[in-house]
């Protein structure tokens, strides 16, 4: 009998699973209390009513559940149906379903009662390793499946009937094997990954230490730069110094030049000055000598006068012949002034020498070649004023070393005072005759254009070659000339005519040549 209300019962259910009109949440509850129905709670005989928890937000479910308690027993035992509320702790339950729109919380759940004897119902929760019993919702039907290894862990007992509802076993072995293969699978994923990430980072640190090296490299080499840039600033700033320096040393030393060349001037006009200066202190000497010779003469003549006054005095006092007394003194009075005559005289006589000696050449009689350069401005000056043309001869003897070294150096100076008379006697008394350096020779001709003055020199030149000189060869002069201009200053004019020179040297000798 009563299996057969069992068949009934679960063919009323089959057919109200499978009727069209049956709502879904129907089913739900039908399964619920069936499910609760085939299983086993420990100490079943103890318990005085079945607690069912409701997790779900469907207000429908939850109606269709409480009408469920209200209206059947269980097991012969009242049916207590309580709503989830996350606030309140719940102890004692017997079962509890789950749906999908609490499925975040049934994890939690589930390990929260893991140690309770409870049957957890869940709706279309995907991981079956946590589900026991897991209703499955297809096109048309809605079926379920069962974890028995879960529902057996939680101490419960399963009827064998629960299969016939049509639920599916979920093969557990399979799930662990296939989930441990995912593991494994994961695991090697994970241990590639750790290798990849090991190689990673080798790769890293070798690139890190290489790019430290190449930092320090970097670092050493900045500091290198550093270095060289402090030491070419310094070095630059050296060179700056030095530059300044050396061209501080060039303006001194082009100073020190142009002093040089001024001293080298000065010093041989001051030559040639000390060596007339020098003949004219000699004769001057002389001259001195000479004079203290006649004052000394005088002096003697004197005491001799003197001797003979008081001789004179004596006779007179003796013979007191006051007329011849005074005859006497008369005498003597006229002597003296003789005297005093006769060295007034030399006295002018020595001052037109000193003048002769300033402006003249001792050696050779002519003048001097300071004087010659005061007659040039002279004549320049006249040139400027009157237009009066004039022109010089610059005479030079030819080969006069070889005749002091022949002949002597007094053979020298003899042909040197033979050239000047003969230059003397063959010009006019306006020309002025100079003896310009050492064996050369000046003649200033005064209204003279270039015509007349290359005439004289030819002249001049022709009479020193046809002079015996009392030597082997024959003695000569090369001779320039210029002539004055108003492009020319002094020293345009003498280089003019020493330019000349130079070129009848250079033709051979015994020349005239002009500029
Ligand atoms: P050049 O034909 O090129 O003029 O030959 P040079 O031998 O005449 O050469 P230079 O004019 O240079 O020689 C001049 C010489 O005259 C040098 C010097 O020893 C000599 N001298 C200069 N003054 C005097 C002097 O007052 N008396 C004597 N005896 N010789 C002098
Ligand atoms: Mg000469
Ligand atoms: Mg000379």
């Amino acid at each position: 009998m009563k299996l057969f209300i069992y068949i009934v019962s679960i063919f009323f259910l089959f057919n109200t699973l499978y009727s069209k009109d049956m709502k879904e949440e129907q089913i739900k509850v039908a399964y619920t209390y069936n499910f609760m129905k085939n299983i086993t709670w420990q100490n079943e005989t103890k318990i005085d009513k079945y607690r069912l928890l409701i997790v779900s937000k469907n207000k429908t479910l939850e109606n269709m559940f409480l009408m469920l308690a209200a209206r059947k027993q269980l097991k012969d035992k009242n049916l207590e149906v309580l709503v989830y509320d996350e606030k309140k702790d719940y102890k004692n339950i017997h079962a509890i379903y789950i749906d999908e729109s609490f499925l975040e919380i049934y994890e939690k759940l589930f390990f929260k009662y893991e140690k309770e004897n409870t049957l957890f119902i869940s709706d279309n929760f995907e991981d079956k390793k946590q589900v026991m019993i897991n209703l499955l919702k297809e096109e048309t039907k809605i079926t379920f499946e069962i974890n028995k290894a879960n529902i057996l862990n939680r101490s419960l007992e399963i009827s064998p009937n629960l299969i016939l509802l049509g639920g599916t076993q979920i093969d557990v072995a399979k799930l662990y094997k296939s989930s441990q293969d995912a593991l494994k699978e994961q695991k090697e994923t994970i241990n590639t990954l750790n290798q990849k990430i090991e190689n990673k980072n080798l790769e890293l640190t070798s690139k890190v230490k290489a790019i430290n090296d190449q930092k320090s490299v970097i670092d050493t080499q900045t500091k290198n730069i550093k270095n060289y840039e402090q030491k070419l600033s310094i070095q630059e700033k050296l060179l700056e110094k030095q530059t300044k320096l050396l061209e501080e040393q060039k303006a001194q030393l082009e100073e020190i030049y142009k002093n040089i060349e001024f001293q080298k001037e000065k010093l041989s006009n001051a030559v040639l000055d000390v060596n007339e200066k020098e003949k004219v202190v000699e004769s001057l000497i002389d001259l001195q000598k000479e004079k203290q010779q006649e004052f000394e003469r005088a002096k003697k003549d004197l005491e001799f006068l003197n001797l003979q006054i008081q001789e004179q005095k004596k006779n007179l006092l003796l013979k007191e012949d006051v007329i011849s007394n005074q005859k006497n003194i008369i005498t003597i009075m006229a002597l003296l002034s003789v005297i005093i005559i006769f060295l007034g005289l030399n006295g002018i006589r020595q001052n037109r020498l000193l003048k002769n000696l300033s402006q003249t050449d001792t050696l050779s009689g002519l003048y001097n070649r300071r004087f010659m350069n005061k007659k040039l401005e002279e004549e320049i000056l006249k040139y400027k004023r009157y237009k009066t043309p004039f022109s010089i001869l610059l005479l030079d003897v030819d080969f006069f070393k070889k005749i002091n070294d022949t002949y002597g150096h007094d053979k020298g100076d003899f042909v040197i005072k033979k050239i000047s008379t003969l230059m003397q006697q063959n010009t006019r008394d306006t020309d002025i005759s100079a003896r310009w350096g050492g064996e050369e020779f000046l003649i200033l001709i005064p209204n003279s254009n270039l015509e007349g003055a290359l005439t004289l020199a030819n002249n001049l030149k022709q009479i020193i070659e046809n002079t015996d000189f009392t030597t082997k060869e024959k003695i000569t002069v090369s001779v320039g000339v210029s002539t004055f201009n108003e492009n020319l200053n002094q020293e345009d004019l003498l280089k003019l005519a020493d330019n000349a020179l130079y070129k009848a040297k250079n033709s051979g000798r015994n020349k005239v040549e002009f500029a």
